[in-house]
């Protein structure tokens, strides 16, 4: 199966991967992934760089081997607050 983007209804392959994590949610140095293609690795790091939940953003093809874990259906700010 090929990674694909994480942006809702895009399923263009993924060449980026977002690392963020939540301070409110996570400890410091527990790492959530976003995958991105072309098109959305802006939006979706304007999207976390905003709440400061951007810790980096690195080459797909040079993330470890972890699974990335979550589809922004999960939502940073869901249910915050
Ligand atoms: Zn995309």
């Amino acid at each position: 199966m090929t990674p694909t983007c994480s942006a809702r209804d895009c399923r263009a392959d993924a060449v980026w991967a977002l690392q963020w994590n939540n301070p409110r949610l996570h400890p410091p140095e527990r790492r959530k992934t976003w995958l991105a293609c072309e098109t959305h690795r802006d939006s979706l790091g304007d999207f976390l760089g905003a709440r400061g939940f951007l810790r980096e953003t690195v080459a797909f093809a040079d993330l470890p081997q972890d699974q990335p874990e979550d589809r922004p259906d999960d939502l940073p700010e869901a249910g915050a607050d």
